[in-house]
């Protein structure tokens, strides 16, 4: 099969093109994620750069080398632009576009311009500094656990060592300077090679918003709004999975009085008692407690490997923090925690040991609220009952 140069620089303009439009698209659904944007333009530069860099020959060479490296390097900086956007930091457009500026520079030093290896060399350093710029933020950036992070990662970091390979090798064989593309297979296994690329950094980038947006609504999904805790939905999905491989105790816990703080002070008064009442049990629980709210004024806490005198003690802290709260604006503002504790057996039925906990919690609301009760044990309520 023979590669043909012209061809494969028509697929890389047009692939480019339509990946840069696609970008565009896709960032004018929603216009959150501002990297889109800059990576479609990116896409739509190195297209117009491709095509330059393609009619060698054809169009004047101060275009086709002067303005179509510029403007690939150009590309390229946007390329890292958009990666530091994706990641939450300033997109430095001054910085992105600075290399394509010091190369437009360096074409007006003749020396320089009439050299062909030393355009080489510019041109990759250049491009290999943005590339592994672009690999560097997104490294950065791994605290967010996101997959497509890697293959991108590698993707821009291999362009790089490709581009800085170039540069000796442009030393030791000094390519010739002609005025259009020789008819090389090299340079059509490159371009075959750089079209390959320019689909797969589009798919990894694109990637990687995709699956953010992904994390997010899944997030948003199994997170109370208010206080930013598990919500009940993803409480019983985390705890069901926890109590299926080890014995757990459950805490149910319950704010006192709730509905008189909310008549007396207000709603939001009660909304801001709620989210303090999370920021006051957290720091308290172990760091493998399953916590959440289950609604309303009733949050429900797992402790895995944890026997009723453990799990009192935590319970006991939580409502000592409780019990700290305070409001500036309303300083007789007191909140009290009543907590019903049950414990369960490796694969217990959660609904069994909530209705239980439930059953303690009733008992600590009925002996005077803002106390912890432990559910009796069988052999406690055979005593009991005797
Ligand atoms: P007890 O000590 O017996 O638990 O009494 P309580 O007043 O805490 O319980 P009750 O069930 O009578 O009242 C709960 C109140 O919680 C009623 C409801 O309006 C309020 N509430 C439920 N969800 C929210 C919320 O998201 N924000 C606010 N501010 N109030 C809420
Ligand atoms: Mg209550
Ligand atoms: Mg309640």
């Amino acid at each position: 099969m023979r590669l043909d140069v012209p061809t494969l620089f028509l697929m890389t303009v047009a692939v480019t093109f339509v990946v840069g439009v696609l970008y565009l698209l896709s960032w004018s659904q929603t216009r959150r994620e501002r990297a889109l944007a800059i990576w479609g333009f990116a896409h739509i530069a190195g297209s117009g750069a491709s095509c330059m860099l393609g009619l060698r020959g054809v169009i004047p060479d101060p275009v086709s080398i002067g303005i179509g490296n510029a403007v690939i390097i150009a590309a390229y900086g946007l390329i890292w632009s958009g990666v530091r956007a994706f990641e939450g930091r300033r997109p430095l457009l001054g910085w992105a576009l600075a290399g394509s500026a010091l190369w437009i520079a360096a074409c007006f030093v003749p020396a320089l311009y009439a050299s062909m290896p030393a355009r080489v060399i510019l041109a990759s350093t250049l491009a290999g500094i943005y590339c592994a710029l672009g690999a560097w933020t997104i490294w950065g950036g791994r605290a967010e656990p996101l997959i497509s992070r890697y293959p991108a990662l590698v993707l821009l970091g291999t362009y790089a060592a490709i581009y800085w390979v170039r540069i000796p090798l442009a030393l030791a064989f000094p390519p010739p300077s002609v005025s259009a593309f020789p008819d090389s297979p090299w340079l059509a296994i490159l371009c075959f090679v750089g079209t390959l690329y320019s689909v797969a950094i589009a798919f990894v980038l694109m990637a990687l918003t995709k699956e953010r947006a992904e994390r997010e609504q899944r997030q948003a999904a199994e997170t109370d709004a208010l206080t930013g805790i598990a919500n009940r939905r993803a409480f019983v999905t985390r705890a069901k999975a926890c109590l299926a491989a080890r014995p757990a105790a459950l805490l149910l816990l319950d704010l006192d009085h709730f509905k008189a703080i909310n008549d007396r002070y207000g709603h939001s008064v009660g909304d801001a008692v709620l989210t303090a009442f999370c920021h006051a049990a957290a720091p308290m629980l172990p760091r493998n407690a399953v916590f959440g709210r289950l609604g309303g004024e009733e949050f429900a806490c797992l402790l895995p490997e944890t026997g009723p005198v453990l799990a009192a003690r935590f319970a006991e802290s939580v409502r000592d923090s409780v019990g700290r709260i305070a409001h500036p604006d309303y300083p007789d503002l007191r909140v009290g925690v009543s907590v019903g504790i049950a414990v369960g057996e490796a694969g217990s039925d959660l609904d069994d040991l909530l209705r239980r906990a439930d059953g303690a919690l009733y008992g600590a609301k009925h002996n005077g609220r803002d106390q912890v009760k432990v559910e009796a044990t069988p052999a406690r309520k055979a005593v009991l009952a005797a």
